[in-house]
């Protein structure tokens, strides 16, 4: 049988008494022991690092002399613009329901009509066939742009420039190596420009291809880390969007409608909150397991409890994503529309990502602040006036004795 998507489903494979023989998923182009032998004895794994080694091998965006196309491995600079006000993202494929999806939509309607998300208005690919018709209109209408306005978010686009293809692939629908090669042409044709393919691309055979690595190598230890010692409960509202956060409503919202958000808002809207929160890490990681079309362990779990909740010690990414509402200001137009100032820190109206930041950093300062890429945060901290840091300090608290309380925020 092929390696499972899960360490638990592979251990009672493991261990159901029949002699089986196990072939590599082809669903990735890095084996599991090939990415063991990569990360040897190393003592930090670093995606970039591993990403270039994935370009050489796989000759993606290189050019004729080894070296990569446009003389640069990573674009990321380039792939963080807001979007323009009057700029939309493309009109999203749609398909039509099948008799078989129309069967499987009663028959969850009738059995599991109370649980989270929504049956209306379900479209998605379910064949092949309408995997490859998305995958064609990404082409056509989402690459391009996909580089510059990877990381915006804005209110009423929950899919931008976003491929939307994660849920297909990983259950099979769409073979990986295709999708590279299709980036790779486009780009060599001139039809996209080099910081949308290479973008792309480091989704793929990088990030994609990196966080499953690490699962499969540090597992099942690495389900039980909680580096920050966390312990909060996920407030309701994440299964509710009954906040007056407005970037967290919009994000929980459409996830509840859709079963989808990309990539910036599970990292820096929910993600940010939980991490910027204190959430225990086990209920974090289940409320992103239940709620999204396309999650599996191998994949979920990486990215929450490595990437968002920083509770491998920085065993995944070099530093926690942490944020004030300024980023969410800077890269989405929700705080125009929110009950909460963001240019606000300390009062009643202030937005709460803000004290919470702070309050982030000081609570964790023995354990981050010899970290070199946030030097520059602590120093800013350091350079307050010590009233402010203590009023920053008081909302925080406060802020965290309401989720405590089981308030809305
Ligand atoms: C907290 C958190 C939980 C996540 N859970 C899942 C999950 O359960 N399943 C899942 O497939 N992705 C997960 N991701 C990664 C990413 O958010 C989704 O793959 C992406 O949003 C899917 O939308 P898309 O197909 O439009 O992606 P695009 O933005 O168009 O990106 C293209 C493809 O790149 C891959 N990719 C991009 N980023 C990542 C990443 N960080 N890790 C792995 N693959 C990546 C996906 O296959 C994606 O389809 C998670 C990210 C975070 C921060
Ligand atoms: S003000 Fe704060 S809570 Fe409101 S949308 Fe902006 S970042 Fe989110």
């Amino acid at each position: 049988m092929t390696e499972c998507g899960e360490w638990r489903l592979e251990q009672a494979m493991v261990n159901c008494g029949l002699p089986l023989v196990w072939h590599a998923d082809r669903r990735f182009f890095c084996s599991r022991q090939a990415f063991a032998r990569w990360a040897g004895d190393r003592t930090q794994l670093r995606m970039e690092d591993f990403y270039r080694g994935m370009r050489k091998r796989s000759g993606l965006l290189m050019q004729a002399d080894g070296t990569p196309a446009g003389s640069a491995w990573n674009f990321d600079r380039e792939n963080r613009k807001a979007l323009p006000r009057k700029l939309h993202g493309p009109f999203p494929a749609h398909f039509p329901l099948d008799a078989i999806t129309l069967e499987v939509i009663e028959l969850v309607r009738a059995r599991f009509s109370d649980h989270y998300g929504s049956l209306d208005g379900f479209d998605y690919p379910v064949t092949h066939a309408q995997a490859q018709s998305l995958w064609q209109h990404f082409l056509d209408f989402g690459l391009a742009a996909f580089g510059d306005f990877q990381d915006a978010m804005a209110e009423g686009e929950p899919f931008l420039f976003h491929s939307r293809i994660s849920a297909a692939l990983n259950i099979g629908l769409l073979d990986v190596r295709q999708l590279c090669a299709d980036v790779d042409r486009a780009y060599r044709q001139g039809r996209v420009p080099l910081n949308a393919a290479e973008g792309y691309i480091r989704q793929l055979i990088g990030w994609r291809e990196y966080v499953r690595g690490i699962y499969w190598l540090r597992m099942p230890e690495y389900a039980g880390l909680n580096g920050l010692g966390n312990q909060r409960a996920l407030p309701e509202f994440y299964w509710t969007a009954d906040t007056d956060m407005r970037c967290m409503a919009q994000v929980i919202g459409q996830t509840m409608a859709l079963g989808y958000a990309h990539h910036i808002q599970r990292l820096m809207v929910t993600g940010n909150f939980a991490l910027l929160a204190g959430i225990a890490p086990p209920e974090i990681c289940e409320w992103y397991l239940a709620v999204y079309l396309d999650a599996f362990d191998w994949v979920e779990l990486p990215n929450t409890l490595g990437m968002v909740m920083h509770a491998d010690g920085g065993f995944l990414g070099s530093k926690p994503y942490c944020a004030s509402g300024r980023y969410i200001q800077r890269m989405s137009d929700h705080c125009s529309e929110c009950r909460y100032r963001v240019d606000h820190a300390v009062e009643e109206d202030a937005c709460p990502f803000n004290a919470l930041y702070w309050h982030f950093l000081m609570r964790h300062r023995q354990t981050l602040s010899d970290n070199p890429r946030l030097a520059p945060v602590y120093l800013n901290l350091n350079g307050l006036p010590a009233e402010r840091r203590d009023a920053l300090w008081q909302r925080g608290e406060q802020l965290l004795a309401r989720l405590d309380a089981g308030e809305r925020l």
